[in-house]
């Protein structure tokens, strides 16, 4: 009789809380990662860098596990075929994993629930992926936050050195399933190819001390670049809370705040992932020029800053926050384009996609969101570039053709004009 453990988006042996409980439990662990067909096949790059990460990140669990005596048992298929042969395979006495809040993974996991509860086998699954989830971090009355700042206080409130203590792992490998090595599927067999893509390190300490005044400035690695970390789970949150909790500065925690805002208000308001959080900009006649958003896609609008913006994520999976909200602002206020467009191209592009902020900046971007400014407080790209890129250091490095006017392309739409056209179309919406 053994128990499992099934990773999902938290690819690490250390402070990780399923495989702890797991392993404090009764039976010897044996490891599990499901390659998931289900998301696999939706990806539109064969070359996907992220695919190419979590391929190595699964590398290095295997060869971890199997130098430990144990192994990392690693599937191809969609998770209930999967999960049939596991079942079929093993006497499996409980199984464990880290609660995952998108509405897929949800459902996903519903269904694995049932199947397990048929045969009466448990399935545990704890916090790992947040400070606090969903119900830890409401109003008096018991409901959710819908605004960042007083649930950013309450958060605070709440923070106490017990929820970020790192989760011994450790000490308890011992129980791990002793087992024959196991094979990988090759990337090839699932479809992909390997991206050559240069991933982030995770050295997020660096940044925080000057965070306050770099973060904003896109010409300079002011950032910490630790999103893909965090969206799979190769860093945990508890290490990052503790570390920036020492610092005096609490700018980037603030930003560790937001994600899991984001993440609270998908998991109560799942219907968000497509619709806008205030229903009435659903109602908004968009233009969706489908020549202009290819502009847009590859970084030829004639808008310096929006153009760079675009093809740093071209060509590096990474876009700076700042010009994250000048290229969102652009698409969905200055070309009225459905907002669901840029964010399916965001989650196609980058590295650190995840649902909850991506859904929560795009829809902040065009005020349909939680936080949202006023939808008549319009970016002015020009305005924005002058105060975050003064020298034009940003724009020179991605849009090298910027510097002889003949090259590069016009503007695809007048400023003055688009932003006229978005007041009527968003108040003509709001007005019904
Ligand atoms: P740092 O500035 O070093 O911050 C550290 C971490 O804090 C980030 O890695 C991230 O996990 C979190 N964080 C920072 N800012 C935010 C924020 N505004 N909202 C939520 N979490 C934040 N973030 C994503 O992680 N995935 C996305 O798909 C995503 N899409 C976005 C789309 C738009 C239109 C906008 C405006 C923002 C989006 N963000 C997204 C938020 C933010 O831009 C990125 O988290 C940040 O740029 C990542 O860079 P970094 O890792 O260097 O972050």
């Amino acid at each position: 009789l053994i128990s499992i453990f099934w990773f999902r988006r938290d690819l690490r042996l250390d402070d990780n809380a399923g495989l702890y409980h797991a392993l404090k439990g009764e039976h010897p662990v044996l490891c599990v990662f499901i390659f998931d067909k289900d998301i696999l096949d939706k990806l539109e790059d064969k070359d996907d860098a992220r695919v190419t990460f979590i391929y190595q990140a699964i590398e290095d669990l295997h060869n971890k596990l199997q130098k430990l005596g144990s192994t990392l048992l690693v599937l191809y298929g969609k998770p209930l075929q999967a999960w049939e042969s596991i079942l079929n395979d093993y006497n499996i006495a409980a199984v464990y994993t880290n609660h995952d809040y998108e509405p897929y993974a949800k459902q996903r996991d519903e269904k694995i629930a049932k199947i397990l509860k048929e045969k009466a086998i448990p399935f545990n699954t704890y916090k790992d992926q947040v400070i606090f989830d969903k119900n830890e971090v409401v109003k008096d009355d018991g409901l959710p936050y819908t605004v960042y700042t007083p649930y950013m206080r309450r958060w605070y409130s709440k923070l106490a050195s017990f929820y970020f203590k790192a989760y011994p792992v450790n000490g308890y490998l011992q129980h791990l399933y002793k087992a024959a090595p196991t094979a990988l599927p090759g990337l090839k067999e699932m479809g992909f190819i390997k991206s050559e893509c240069k991933f982030p390190g995770k050295h997020y300490e660096e940044v925080i001390t000057d965070y306050h005044e770099k973060r904003d400035l896109p010409a300079i690695k002011g950032t910490s670049h630790v999103g893909l970390h965090l969206r799979f789970g190769t860093v945990s949150i508890r290490q990052l809370v503790q570390t920036a909790f020492g610092y005096k500065d609490k700018t980037w925690l603030n930003e560790l705040i937001w994600r899991e805002f984001y993440m609270m208000i998908l998991d109560h308001f799942p219907q968000t992932i497509d619709h806008a959080f205030r229903p009435a900009y659903d109602r908004i006649k968009w233009e969706n020029n489908e020549a202009q958003f290819e502009a847009w896609c590859e970084g030829k609008t004639g808008y310096p800053i929006v153009d760079a913006g675009m093809r740093e994520l071209n060509a590096t999976g990474f876009m700076h926050n700042r010009v994250r909200m000048i290229s969102a602002s652009f698409l969905s206020k200055d070309l009225l384009i459905d907002w669901r467009w840029g964010e399916r191209y965001f989650a196609r592009k980058l590295l650190d996609y995840e649902a909850a902020s991506n859904v929560g900046g795009w829809q902040w971007a065009a005020g349909s969101g939680t936080d949202a400014a006023p939808y008549f407080r319009i970016f002015n790209p020009d305005a924005q570039t002058k105060k975050f890129d003064p020298k034009l250091e940003y724009i020179k490095k991605w849009v090298p053709e910027y510097a002889d006017f003949s090259k590069y392309p016009k503007p695809i739409v007048d400023h003055a004009f688009a932003r006229d056209r978005c007041l009527k179309a968003f108040k003509a919406a709001l007005a019904k």
